[in-house]
């Protein structure tokens, strides 16, 4: 079958360099509309000038998600080993052990594919039918480039609805599986085909060795712990006692058990944490540092108003029970609220518990979790770090 070419006509192309194309700015004529969910296609002016290759979907906002910017690229397991092997690179120049994101999204020029990499274990996570047509490539490309033992598609993101695409998790290859995460040093289980999203957080990879960086000697509440990824590192770090707060019994039981294998003790408290928090409050209860790290707030933009209450409500309780000089962080992964919104409904929940605060860093995601430039709003993640007086 023949490659089908989309048009923008003249004038509308909104930014150019950016890897979106949205149904607005294409002439939506009836061949265009005819064309399959996610087939691949070339994109040009009406003066037939070139604005690249990418896939579509008619039933998405975002029409077109370009891969290359030129017409007529082949995009097979020959485009996917030259995108990864490029990742790979990045990656490899980061950091000295084999676990990270090895792909991320646009941000590695592979619209609607996440990939992360635990050693010889990958998970897949497809966002968009152009994607998903796409996955014997992609299969084939990563054991060209990397021989897995156990590949798991993660396609269970609810997401996946809007693309048209069903909602399923299986092994590509291999079983899934329970495994190890090196990070900062620390060796943490994660469950790949149980646990949540991908089974493991690699965002806050930084985030939780800053906190660690402040734990020894101090007391530490891990709320929205999961598997401890903050609580665990800063247990290590010579912290005297690390409470791990989650509502998921076998994301604590992980938590523990990862902990016996670092040597540490945490303790687990399964609980709502707001309510968790109202108890810690009530009985006058601190910690020396805060960690606060809940699941999005704002999950579509019609939830924001809702969703930045919840923030300004979560930042004043955690603030209460932090004790005097004590460390706070909050953060949101809700791509739906913007950095200063976000900043602002914890500086008014700040203000609320009657706690000076000072910002003492202000981060996001870490470098395996490249933003293409003009995608500003990929950058999900928002992590706030104060020093309370
Ligand atoms: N801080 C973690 C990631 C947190 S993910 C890390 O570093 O890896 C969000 C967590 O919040 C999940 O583990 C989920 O089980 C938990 N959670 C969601 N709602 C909750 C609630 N109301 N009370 C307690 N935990 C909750």
């Amino acid at each position: 079958m023949s490659r089908k070419t989309v048009i923008l006509p003249k004038g509308r192309r909104a930014r150019i360099g950016s890897p979106w194309i949205f149904a607005n700015e294409l002439k939506m004529d009836a061949a265009t509309k005819a064309i399959p969910s996610g087939s691949i296609v070339n994109v040009r002016g009406e003066d037939g000038r070139a604005f690249g290759t990418g896939y579509f979907n008619a039933r998405s906002l975002i029409a077109v998600r370009l891969l290359a910017p030129d017409c007529d690229v082949a995009i097979d397991a020959d485009f996917f080993v030259a995108r990864i092997g490029q990742a790979l690179h990045l990656r490899q120049t980061l950091y000295d052990k084999p676990f990270y994101r090895l792909v991320h999204a646009e941000g590695d020029g592979l619209p609607g594919l996440v990939i992360d990499r635990f050693d010889d274990v990958l998970t897949i996570q497809i966002g968009s039918a152009g994607m998903e047509k796409q996955l014997d490539p992609i299969l084939a490309a990563l054991d060209a480039a990397l021989k897995p033992r156990t590949v798991i598609l993660r396609n269970d993101a609810p997401s996946r609805a809007l693309e048209g695409l069903e909602s399923y998790v299986r092994a590509a290859k291999g079983e899934g599986a329970r495994i190890v995460v090196m990070e900062n040093g620390c060796r943490y289980f994660a469950d790949l085909t149980g646990g949540q999203k991908t089974g493991w957080y690699y965002d806050q990879r930084d985030n939780r060795a800053f906190m660690a960086s402040l734990a020894k000697g101090k007391s530490v509440l891990d709320a929205y712990s999961y598997s401890g990824g903050f609580g665990l590192l800063a247990a290590r770090a010579g912290a005297k006692e690390v409470v791990c707060l989650d509502s998921s019994a076998p994301a604590l039981a992980l938590a523990e058990e990862s902990a016996r294998a670092n040597g540490v003790t945490i303790k687990p408290v399964k609980a709502d944490v707001i309510e968790e928090l109202e108890r810690l409050i009530a009985a006058g209860e601190k910690f020396d540092i805060v960690i606060a790290d809940p699941p999005p707030f704002v999950k579509s933009k019609k939830d924001l108003e809702p969703g930045a209450k919840a923030y300004r409500k979560l930042a004043r309780m955690a603030a209460e029970v932090t004790g005097r000089s004590g460390f706070l962080l909050v953060a949101s992964c809700s791509h739906n609220i913007p950095p200063e919104r976000f900043a602002a409904e914890c500086a008014a929940g700040m203000a609320r518990s009657g706690r000076a605060a000072a910002l003492i860093r202000q981060a996001g995601a870490g470098p395996d979790h490249p933003v293409h430039p003009l995608l500003p709003e990929s950058a999900y993640l928002k992590a706030l770090v104060y020093a309370l007086d």
